[in-house]
This record gives structure tokens, C-alpha cells and sequence, in this order.
């Protein structure tokens, strides 16, 4: 089983995970012609990948999802919830909904070589899950949550960072106005 990431973090996910026989990617954060990049340079054609498993529907998870599904016609797997959501985001209607997979948290589907169990995650989102994939004797549990949550957390801290620092200002410029008046 071989285990790679294309992209993680804020400016999106997106990690693939493959046998000889069975490519998937979970999440698709990322441009398609990242994504397409991404894959290739693994040694794999995109139209060879045997499905997306979508965590959740924030951006930096299914960003390149309408695109690459569109052009590839690979099946999208994702709670029942996840999908809807998509499905809201697709305006245009560009994912054929042939392509929709929907899976439950706990219910085990098997997808060429893979055994995979979606699992629940606190996340905020609409249904979030991670995936344990089985193939080969090994097993992987790929959640994505982290990338997501650390993000948020970076940008709650450089915000307290910003009002702290404005309060230090504030204070030295008080303090010099203050030696002005004397
Ligand atoms: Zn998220």
C-alpha cells in the first residue's frame, strides 16, 4: 500500500492512497490540474483513480472537486450530508450525480482492493468523516480534520496576536503623550 500526500493545509488537501491495482484520493482540495500533476507524478493517470473520498465540504477539501470530477468521471465517496452540501455548492451542476457514493460512519464499503470504514469526526461541518482504508494487511486511518482545525487555531492566534500588539502601541503612545504634557 503506498501512502502520499499531494497537498495539506490551509490552502488545501488533498492525499493519495493506492495499491497496484486501486488509486483513490481522499479529498480534493486543490486545483485539478494540481490534482492531475499531483497524481501523475505518482506514475498514475487521473482517469485511472477509482474514487474522491471526501471528508467534508469546506473548501480546502473538495476546492477542486466540480473540476476534477467533471473532466475524469471518477465516483465521489461522502456522507449522505457531505454530498447534499456539494451538491448546494454546484451551482452550474457540473458533478454528474451519477458520480455521488454515499457512505455511512461505521459501514464498511469496499472499493477494489480497499476496505474502507468512514468514521465520525467532531468538525464543523455538516456529517465529517475520516476513512480507515484496508488493503494488503495494512491499515490507515486519514482523517484531514488536523490540517483544518490547526488552520483555524493559527488564525485565532495571529488575530490575539494583532490585539495584543495594538494594546502595546496604545500604551507607548499614551505614555509618550503623557511625557508630553509634563
Ligand atoms: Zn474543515
Amino acid at each position: 500500500m503506498r501512502l502520499c500526500s499531494i497537498a495539506s493545509g490551509s490552502s488545501g488537501n488533498c492525499t493519495y492512497i493506492g495499491t497496484d491495482h486501486t488509486h483513490l484520493l481522499v479529498d480534493a482540495g486543490i486545483s485539478c490540474k494540481r490534482i492531475d500533476t499531483g497524481v501523475q507524478e505518482l506514475g498514475i493517470k487521473p482517469d485511472e483513480l477509482a474514487g474522491v473520498l471526501i471528508t467534508h465540504e469546506h473548501s480546502d477539501h473538495i476546492s477542486g472537486i466540480r473540476v476534477f470530477s467533471k473532466k475524469h468521471h471518477v465516483p465521489l465517496y461522502g456522507t449522505k450530508e457531505t454530498l447534499e452540501a456539494i451538491e448546494r455548492m454546484d451551482v452550474k451542476k457540473e458533478i454528474d450525480p451519477d458520480l455521488y457514493r454515499p457512505v455511512r460512519a461505521d459501514e464498511q464499503i469496499v472499493v477494489g482492493d480497499f476496505t474502507v470504514t468512514p468514521f465520525s469526526n467532531s468538525h464543523d461541518a455538516a456529517n465529517p468523516v475520516g476513512y480507515r482504508a484496508e488493503a494488503e494487511g495494512h491499515a490507515e486511518e486519514l482523517s484531514q480534520i488536523l490540517a483544518c482545525t490547526a488552520s483555524i487555531q493559527l488564525i485565532i492566534c495571529l488575530v490575539w496576536m494583532q490585539f495584543c500588539l495594538k494594546q502595546i502601541m496604545m500604551c507607548i503612545c499614551l505614555r509618550q503623550v503623557r511625557i508630553h504634557f509634563h
